[in-house]
């Protein structure tokens, strides 16, 4: 039987991560994990239920009710995106909202979430055969992961490329500067917070895709799993 490794691949927000993660772990057939789901999920969970007052995060009351989020990965058919569902409802439209994004930084930054999702993840990838991105795996949740990949994009690039998912979603209010502000931040709390940072980890390959096709990204990130599984 063929071995299964753990891909892991991280970097900074709208790069293009998901992307080309899912499109390798199809054609690979292997579990296909966005971490970054399981985080605006614990933040969409937080918001509904009012423990972020006045922008501020009341973080004791997220602690006690911690363990009253279940989060999982659905799919609606074989070879489809798996959907987010929190608590039993499919949530992965309502993730992907800028309130959610303008508050999921500062919730991941927090050691307790990062405890309780870390482990869920590890336990996704217990028997390998999984590409998980994110912005800790290779570093955290994965350090054993036989490829680690760190992707990186020019900011501007990353904005118009989020501005347009946006604008494709129905959000025509947007602008370029509110989205590059986002992810500014987003990179900043990212690469700044104690628990976890986003870096890349020292035996990470780095892949720029700022000015590579779609099908390019993809081809090279297949072509660093096939020399990582030939060694592995
Ligand atoms: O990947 P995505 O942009 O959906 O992730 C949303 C946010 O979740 C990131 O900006 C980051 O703050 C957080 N995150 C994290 N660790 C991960 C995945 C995401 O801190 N492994």
């Amino acid at each position: 039987m063929t071995k299964k490794i753990i891909v892991a691949i991280d970097g900074y927000s709208s790069c293009g991560k998901s992307s080309m993660a899912r499109t390798l772990a199809r054609a690979i057939d292997y579990i296909y994990v966005d971490t970054g789901a399981m985080y605006r999920g614990v933040t969409l969970f937080a918001l509904r239920r009012g423990f972020i007052r006045e922008g501020v995060i009341q973080e004791a009351e997220l602690r006690e009710a911690l363990n009253e989020v279940s989060l999982s990965f659905r799919q609606s058919h074989e070879g489809a995106t798996p959907e987010l569902y929190l608590n039993g409802e499919n949530v992965e439209k309502e993730i992907r909202t800028m309130e959610v994004a303008s508050f999921v930084s500062p919730i991941a930054a927090l050691g307790f979430v990062r405890e309780f999702l870390t482990a869920q993840q590890q336990a996704f990838g217990a028997e390998g055969g999984i590409v998980m991105d994110g912005r800790d795996i290779g570093t955290a949740v994965f350090p054993q992961a036989e490829l680690k990949v760190f992707v990186t994009a020019d900011p501007v690039i990353r904005a118009e490329r989020r501005l347009a998912e946006l604008r494709g979603k129905g959000d025509s209010k947007i602008t370029l500067e509110e989205v590059l502000e986002n992810l500014r931040q987003r990179d900043y709390i990212d690469t700044h917070r104690e628990v976890a940072p986003l870096r890349q980890a020292e035996d990470a390959r780095v892949l720029d895709n700022s000015h590579l096709t779609h099908d390019e990204q993809d081809a090279l990130l297949r072509s660093y799993f096939e020399e990582a599984l030939a060694k592995a």
